[in-house]
């Protein structure tokens, strides 16, 4: 029979990751039955609060004989209680068990974890409807991740390889040759992505946390995910390798919107135009979108670097397309840019004093007329308007790659322009 395993908040900011513990439950429960495909990491709402880093929960899917199926669970609940973070105070465990076909509800509320905030009460009663098990640790939180994942419909997807290490190493700085991973990233982008800053420079494929993570390769092609990894050359001791399908770069979490039905929370794309002039503060960028329906503030953070530039050159009556989570910044619903495609451009227009028609001296205002300022010359003041070159082009602007969601697709990727068609 078909066993569904759900696992979600198991770490904390000091150390471990749900997908260790799914990496390590994935190769221990196949002495029990065949795995259905890869192990599956979810990724849900990436604005909801209590996240410790990417809201990412994990779905295994094994095909079981029934006599094995306890065993297995105990397994589970075993290696959870084991590994989990459980001592930290934000740190809630939640298993999920279902047998069989995942049914069209749980598919929604898979979706609805994926776009907007749902409840612990929410994850207790779809499980009651579907007779899936639950197991709370503590608040029990995780069960809203737990079952979110095994519903998730998975129709698009990328891979991710994690490679994880040793603990007594997981205090140190990762050690993976920098060299090696620009090499890799020349040999295999963009069937690999994000693994490096080309501006910066900078490595991306190793977190930095005390996690068991020693680094994570995604792409969009498996063959060339494992290839890359072997091109590597890592300076400290391997314990587990685990390739995963997952939900990253999909766009799946952005959902069209009117700025009425915007709340907080969601993940939105909302077409409209430019209401005011940007305005800075704390070095985020801000600025007002308005659509047939209200305003709402729209904000490129200070991480998001020089895409903030974009932001700086919007005028007010720009048509552009955003794309971004809502949060509350400084009590404001304010829309998190992830993506912004200014549409239709307003001509920007700068008007000038003409050149003196008798001298060619420069004109000075004296109320509503001019003066030379060479030879005294006086004229009614009639300026001239100069059309000034529009800095930005009708496409697709994202932020850098270490200030992007999981969940965004990096342009470079095939469709990564369908969200934005309607
Ligand atoms: P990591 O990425 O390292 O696994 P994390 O960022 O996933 O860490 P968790 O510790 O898993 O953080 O915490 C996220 C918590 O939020 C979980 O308890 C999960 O069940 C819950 N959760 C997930 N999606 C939603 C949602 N849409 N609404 C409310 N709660 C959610």
């Amino acid at each position: 029979m078909l066993l569904h395993i759900g696992i979600d908040d198991t770490d904390s900011p000091n150390g471990m990751c749900t997908t260790y513990i799914g990496a390590v439950l994935y190769r221990e429960l196949s002495k029990f039955g065949e795995p259905i495909d890869l192990p599956r990491l979810i990724r849900l709402n990436p604005n909801i609060p209590y996240k410790t880093r990417g809201n990412g929960a994990v779905a295994l899917t094994f095909d079981i004989l029934e006599e094995y199926v306890d065993e297995a669970k105990e397994l589970v609940i075993e290696k959870v209680r084991e590994l989990a973070e459980i001592n930290d105070e934000n740190t809630n465990p939640g298993i999920a068990f279902l047998e069989g076909d995942i049914p069209e509800v749980l598919r929604r509320f898979s979706i609805k974890a994926l776009r907007e905030h749902v409840t612990i009460k929410e994850a207790e009663e779809i499980s009651k409807k579907i007779k899936a098990e639950i197991i709370k640790f503590k608040l029990g939180r995780g069960i809203i991740g737990a079952l979110a994942a095994i519903g998730y419909p998975l129709d698009k997807y990328t891979y991710e390889l994690l490679a994880y290490r040793k603990p007594e190493n997981r205090k140190k700085e990762r050690n993976v040759d920098r060299e090696s991973v620009f090499k890799m990233d020349e040999r295999f982008y963009p069937f690999t992505y994000d693994n490096v800053d080309p501006y910066k420079r900078t490595v991306l494929i190793t977190p930095h946390g005390r996690d068991p993570v020693l680094l994570g390769i995604r792409g969009i092609d498996r063959g060339k995910v494992l290839q890359a990894f072997e091109e590597l050359i890592i300076k400290e001791e391997v314990t587990l390798v685990q390739l995963y399908k997952t939900n990253q770069s999909t766009d799946d979490h952005l959902v069209w919107k009117k700025v009425k039905d915007i709340r907080l929370y969601d993940n939105v794309i909302v077409r409209g135009k430019v209401a005011s002039k940007y305005w800075e503060k704390g070095r985020h960028v801000f600025f007002e979108l308005e659509d047939e329906t209200g305003k709402i503030r729209v904000a490129a953070f200070e991480p998001t670097k020089k895409f903030r530039n974009y932001v700086r050159k919007l005028i007010p009556g720009d048509e552009v397309i955003v794309a971004g989570g809502v949060k509350e910044h400084e009590g404001v619903l304010t829309i998190n840019l992830e993506k912004l495609y200014p549409v239709k451009l307003v001509p920007k227009v700068e008007y000038r004093k003409p050149k003196c028609p008798k001298c060619g001296g420069t004109m000075k205002s004296k109320g509503d007329y001019l003066k030379c300022k060479r030879c005294g010359y006086k004229m009614p003041k009639i300026l001239i308007p100069i059309k000034l070159p529009r800095d930005l082009k009708p496409k697709i602007y994202e932020v850098p790659p270490d200030a992007r969601k999981h969940l965004a697709r990096p342009l470079v990727l095939f469709g990564s322009e369908e969200k934005f068609v309607r």
